[in-house]
C-alpha cells in the first residue's frame, strides 16, 4: 500500500486502524528511528536432548519524536536475538501522546505526558507523571531510554514490583505508553 502511494504517514496506518504487517512500512515511514537493546538474557531450558541455550534480547525503537515500539526475539546467536527482537519491535510501534501536563510548568510543548498514566507488565507496574520542563526523566536507565526514543524528556515515575525484573519493566513502560492513546479518540492523535 506504500509503494504504491496509498499510505503516505504513519499517522494514516493508526487513523485507519490497519495493522503493521511488515518491518520496512515502518523504516520507510519512520526515517529517524533508532534502535536501543534494553536487555540480553540467556535462557536455558532442559530437553531431551540435554540442555538448551538460546539468548533472550528485548530492543526498542523509536523516533524520538512521539513512535514507541518494543519487542523481544530469541536466537542460539545474541546477533540473530537482537535482529529478531528488532523487527518484532517496529511491528510493534505504536503513536505516543505526549503533552505538558504539569501545573508547574504550562508550557503547552509536548515535552511531557499529558496526564498521569499507568502500566503494567506480569508483576511490574508503572506510573508517569507530567513533571515540569527542564527536569528530565526520573527513572530507572531502561525506562530513560525507552522514553527518550519516544520523545518524551521530562517525566517523574513510580514503579511497583520486582522492578529488577528488565524485560518485565520494559514492557511495563511500554503498556503505559500505549495507553496515553487509551483515553482519546483518534481525531485527537492527528493534531
Ligand atoms: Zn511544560
Amino acid at each position: 500500500m506504500i509503494t504504491e502511494g496509498k499510505v503516505a504517514s504513519i499517522e494514516e496506518i493508526f487513523m485507519e486502524g490497519l495493522r503493521i504487517r511488515e518491518p520496512q512500512i515502518v523504516d520507510a515511514l519512520l526515517p529517524d528511528l533508532q534502535e536501543e537493546v534494553i536487555n540480553i538474557n540467556l535462557v536455558q531450558k532442559q530437553t531431551d536432548a540435554g540442555e538448551k541455550s538460546r539468548f533472550k534480547a528485548v530492543v526498542a525503537v523509536g523516533n524520538r519524536d512521539g513512535y514507541i515500539g518494543l519487542g523481544s526475539g530469541k536466537a542460539k546467536q545474541v546477533r540473530t536475538a537482537i535482529e529478531k527482537a528488532a523487527v518484532n519491535a517496529r511491528l510493534n510501534v505504536v503513536p505516543v501522546r505526549r503533552g505538558c501536563g504539569s501545573w508547574e510548568c504550562g508550557c503547552g510543548r509536548p515535552h511531557s505526558v499529558q496526564f498521569r498514566i499507568e502500566g503494567k507488565c506480569g508483576g511490574v507496574r508503572i506510573v508517569f507523571i507530567p513533571s515540569p520542563r527542564g527536569l528530565g526523566i526520573v527513572a530507572s536507565e531502561a525506562a530513560k531510554v525507552i522514553l527518550g526514543l519516544a520523545g518524551v524528556k521530562d517525566c517523574w515515575t513510580r514503579s511497583y514490583g520486582s522492578t529488577r525484573t528488565v524485560p518485565s519493566f520494559a514492557y511495563a513502560v511500554f503498556d503505559a505508553l500505549k495507553n496515553t492513546y487509551s483515553l482519546v479518540t483518534p481525531v485527537d492523535w492527528v493534531r
